[in-house]
């Protein structure tokens, strides 16, 4: 029987590995860790197969979409960790920090002439999905991609999923066989030929020179033609903070998740996302931490298949099961109908009902229009909007229950719901440090239709679903939130 984990695997041209190659490369894109990755295990496997070593390659351009301070900083923080940590154990990982467009793919290029085969990361959106398309069709090498981006793999579903309850079911009959091949804790150590790469001068000094702007990170960024305006935030790029914030939420938001979830000034969620995004750690460890901490004598064997359903699965303390949904059902609904629609980001791939329903209350009175950039710098007429635009454009993060009443409103006062579409993203990809990701497209779609059903009906929306600040701050207090980041919009005049 093959293993669940076969179909995390893309290959991605017809290429046969090269024996004659000097190393097995390994393209970090998307889940940025040493540890507990798919990828890394595939990889190693194929190394000592091969019986060469593994280069580790981690790049990062400066054209990108979005690329500013904020995105910079913290990917880069993550790649000096990964740096010390190579130099002390001695792995072969070669960052490329780059400082002019077409740096790194030309040494990419270069690197490529001398390796066995090129294995990189499976991801189904951004640029990264189309560049791994593209890759496929252009290399001469052989290329494959491995998807360590969720505890289901992507290789399961075959159609997307229209909604939650319909992914549930999959997960549910999945997540025992998933749980049960984990990746790897320390993948590297079961490599047969360790710190064996020989770097030649032109990577070797590709090398040193980002080796000196991970070094001084702010000078660097400052240099680059990036958007200086979202600035760098709080929040360090690293595992070590990751892992650090896991902690805190099981220690302190986990026991009122359940209840306190949708309150953000109870500050009960995990503030996970942005690693997660970046990949600094992995679904699968958040799990097994979390059902660490069921209450005892909890087992495996107390799941239970439920149709669906999102109670009676896991069957113990319902702050483990309410975050578990989030975590793997929410998080990887998105994942998974992405990679099977391509057009995950185009207002067409919206389901029919909610197209029809938005179509006809298209020419609705909007009482409020607002341009991009007013919604951008908080001017609008609604504090607690502006309040979460402020908490977004200077921290980077938003509580998932504001932001859904963040996205609804920018439907009400835009001129058309694809205007609607375009700011949401825009504003969403350049601010939020969790940004750019299958849930950035699954959140902003969802405040449209996707993945939900259809209610009452209400001029704008139609029988999409509909929210307001007025029942936000009537459920919720919201006092030291709105007095935390109404008052620095205050500030800012
Ligand atoms: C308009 C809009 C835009 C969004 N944009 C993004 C985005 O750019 N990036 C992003 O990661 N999430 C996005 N979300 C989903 C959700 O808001 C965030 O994942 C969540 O707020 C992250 O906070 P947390 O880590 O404290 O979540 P927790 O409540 O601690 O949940 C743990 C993890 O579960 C996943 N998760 C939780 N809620 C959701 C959800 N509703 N949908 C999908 N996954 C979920 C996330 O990976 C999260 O980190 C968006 C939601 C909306 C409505």
């Amino acid at each position: 029987m093959q293993n669940i984990n076969s179909h995390r695997v893309f290959r991605r041209n017809e290429v046969q590995a090269d024996p004659e190659g000097d190393y097995v490369l390994y393209w970090m894109q998307t889940n940025h860790r040493l540890q507990y990755n798919y990828a890394l295990d595939y990889v190693v496997g194929w190394a000592n197969k091969l019986n060469k070593p593994l280069l580790i390659y981690e790049e990062l351009t400066c054209d990108y979409h979005w690329a500013s301070d904020r995105i910079h900083t913290f990917y880069m923080e993550g790649m000096a960790e990964h740096l010390a940590m190579a130099e002390r154990k001695g792995i072969d990982y070669l960052p490329v920090v780059e400082g002019t467009p077409g740096e790194s793919r030309a040494l990419l290029g270069h690197l490529l002439e001398r390796a066995c085969c090129l294995i990189s990361d499976e991801y189904p959106v951004f640029f990264i999905r189309e560049r791994n398309e593209r890759l496929g069709e252009e290399l001469a090498v052989s290329f494959t991609t491995v998807d360590s981006n969720g505890l289901i793999p992507l290789g399961i579903t075959d159609k997307a999923p229209y909604n939650a309850y319909f992914f549930r079911k999959i997960m549910q009959r999945h997540f025992l066989e998933c749980y049960s091949s984990p990746p790897d804790r320390h993948p590297l150590e079961g490599l047969e030929q360790p710190g064996a790469v020989e770097l030649d001068d032109k990577a070797k000094q590709a090398r040193q020179k980002s080796a000196e702007r991970l070094q001084n990170i702010a000078a660097f960024t400052a240099s680059l033609d990036i958007s200086h305006e979202v600035k760098a935030i709080e929040l360090k790029g690293t595992r070590q903070a990751a892992l650090g914030k896991l902690g805190q939420f099981i220690q302190h938001g986990l026991s009122k998740y359940d209840e306190q979830r949708n309150d953000p000034d109870a500050r009960v969620t995990s503030g996970l996302s942005p690693w997660l995004h970046f990949g600094k750690i992995s679904e699968f460890e958040i799990v097994q931490a979390v059902l660490n901490h069921q209450p005892k004598p909890w087992n495996l064997d107390d799941i239970t298949y439920n149709n669906g359903s999102t109670g009676g699965f896991f069957n113990g303390d319902p702050n483990v099961d309410s975050f578990l949904d989030e975590v793997i059902t929410w998080r990887e609904v998105g994942f998974h109908f992405a990679h099977h629609e391509p057009a995950y980001d185009q207002y067409e791939s919206l389901p029919e009902w909610a197209l029809e329903t938005l179509e006809q209350h298209r020419h609705d009175d909007r009482e409020h229009i607002y341009e991009l950039e007013e919604l951008a710098q908080s001017q609008t007429h609604d504090e607690l909007w502006n309040a979460a635009q402020t908490q977004l454009r200077e921290q980077g993060v938003m509580h998932n229950y504001l932001r859904m009443l963040w996205g609804k409103k920018v439907i009400q006062w835009t001129p058309s719901p694809e205007i609607a579409l375009a700011y949401l993203i825009e504003l969403n990809n350049r601010f939020a440090i969790d940004g750019r990701d299958p849930n950035s497209y699954s959140g902003i779609f969802w405040c449209f239709g996707r993945f939900d059903r259809a209610w009452q009906e209400r001029p704008i929306f139609g029988k999409v679903r509909y929210m307001t600040s007025k029942s936000a701050r009537r459920k919720l207090k919201l006092d030291q939130y709105l007095k935390e980041y109404g008052r620095q919009q205050n500030l800012e005049g």
